[in-house]
């Protein structure tokens, strides 16, 4: 029974195919005479699609091409390349990362990043890690890395935490971290600070130790003078008088050098001041010289800085008694203290209307012991302004001048604002 079904099925289907194969063959002879430009069409139509073909091919080679070049990019850039997820798993890292830590790239990817953060750093590491998640932005900070062999380097990671979509309403953070090697910096940074904590102590024991002898000197070349003078010819008295006044300079240079050496060793600790307090002290400190010249000195409000009070005194003592020194002899002196709040610093200005500098001096005047008069015209030793700018160098910031030459000066000297804890980066004690 089956299988005569099966034949009457096949039997209808045969009726029907040749039935359908008619109409075919009808409507084929109902086409129209322009089978031919339907064809041509097609033609043109396979043509046209073999060249966009050509195209794609062509488009694909240029991606292929394109995200080879940053394959080579991305794996041998000179930065250490991570992408972690928030439990720090390595979800990518390029040839470079893989080698700051020794590893293949592969034995790293689906790894936890924190278990390669050296004990000592793991603290610093979570609460960057914390933080970038939780702020969603950017943190910069320095870690000690292991190795796979143990070493531990030290890092600057810069961490990038961004939003991967996995659905419009599905989305999971994951952070970028570029890593650089920064061992040898910190070995020379590390080596700089000793040599400058050194030098330190060598211009410090040299002064400190040098005055002994030196005032020997200067005690009895003085009692010689006293003594002798008249006693011996004309021309040991004025040998004699050299030396006196030669070793009275040299204790002065001696003193000043030690100064100059204490403001990093000797300085003390950074507080909070009132610019403008600082400042009376030092006017009434200097009334007797302001006095004598006619001196004005005249100030806006100052603002409060976190610094050495002691020291800012010297540095305002030591513009303003050179404002005063360095005068205009016909005219009195006029001075005036001012700042200005710029790029998270304060500008400090002390300008005068001096005798002004040559432009070619702006920088000398800086250096320990330069000069621009003899002492015969103007009194001094040339420590002044080398002290200042090292003081201010401590404090975190830069001092100039800029001048008209025989019109007046004007020295700036800037104090960070707001970096508290930071500003006594400068600060080498040698107790
Ligand atoms: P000193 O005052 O002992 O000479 P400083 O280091 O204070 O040493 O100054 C160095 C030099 O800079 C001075 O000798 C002087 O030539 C120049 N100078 C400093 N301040 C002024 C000023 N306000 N006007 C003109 N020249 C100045």
């Amino acid at each position: 029974m089956g299988g005569g079904g099966f034949r009457i099925d096949k039997e209808e289907l045969r009726i029907i195919a040749e039935k359908r194969l008619h109409e075919k063959t009808e409507n084929i002879e109902k086409i129209p005479e322009d089978v031919e430009s339907l064809i041509h069409e097609l033609q043109v139509h396979q043509i046209e699609l073999e060249m966009q073909n050509e195209e794609l091919r062509h488009s694909r080679m240029e991606i292929e091409k394109l995200h080879q070049k940053y394959y080579d990019l991305y794996n041998f850039a000179p930065v250490g390349y991570f992408t972690i997820s928030l439990t720090t798993k390595i979800t990518e890292v390029n040839s470079t990362g893989a080698n700051l830590l020794g590893f293949p790239k592969e034995d790293l990817t689906e790894k936890y990043f924190r278990w390669y953060v050296a004990n000592e750093s793991q603290k610093s590491f979570q609460s960057c890690f914390k933080k970038a998640f939780r702020e969603m932005e950017k943190q910069v900070f320095e870690i000690g890395l292991i190795r796979k062999d143990g070493i531990i380097f030290y890092a600057h990671i810069e961490m990038l935490p961004h939003f991967i979509h996995k659905s419009p309403d599905d989305r999971e953070v994951s952070l970028k971290m570029a890593v650089i090697d920064i061992t040898e910096q910190k070995k020379l940074e590390k080596e700089l600070k000793r040599s400058n904590k050194e030098l330190q102590q060598f211009a410090y024991v040299a002064s400190h130790d040098l005055q002994e002898p030196l005032r020997t000197i200067a005690s009895f070349t003085q009692l010689l003078a006293h003594r002798y003078e008249g006693k011996l010819d004309a021309d040991a008295d004025e040998f004699i008088g050299f030396i006196v006044e030669a070793s009275v300079r040299m204790k002065q240079q001696i003193e000043d050098l030690l100064e100059f050496s204490r403001v990093m060793t000797r300085g003390s600790g950074f507080q909070k001041i009132k610019v403008s307090e600082i400042l009376k002290g030092v006017i009434s400190g200097l009334k007797k010289l302001i006095d004598e010249n006619n001196a004005e000195i005249t100030y806006d409000s100052l603002p409060k800085v976190y610094a050495d009070p002691k020291q800012i005194e010297r540095l305002f003592q030591n513009l303003i008694s050179n404002a005063i020194k360095f005068r205009k002899p016909d005219e009195p002196p006029k001075i005036h203290i001012s700042s200005k709040e710029e790029n998270n610093e304060y500008i400090f200005s002390v300008s005068d209307n001096g005798i002004g500098i040559e432009p070619q001096y702006k920088d000398r005047i800086f250096t320990i012991f330069q000069r621009l008069h003899t002492r015969d015209k103007y009194e001094g030793t040339g420590i002044g302004l080398a002290v200042s700018k090292k003081i201010v160098e401590r404090h975190g910031g830069q001092i100039w001048v800029e001048s008209e030459y025989g019109k007046g000066s004007t020295f700036y000297f800037t104090l960070p604002i707001g970096r508290e804890r930071e500003s006594e980066l400068f600060s080498i004690r040698t107790e």
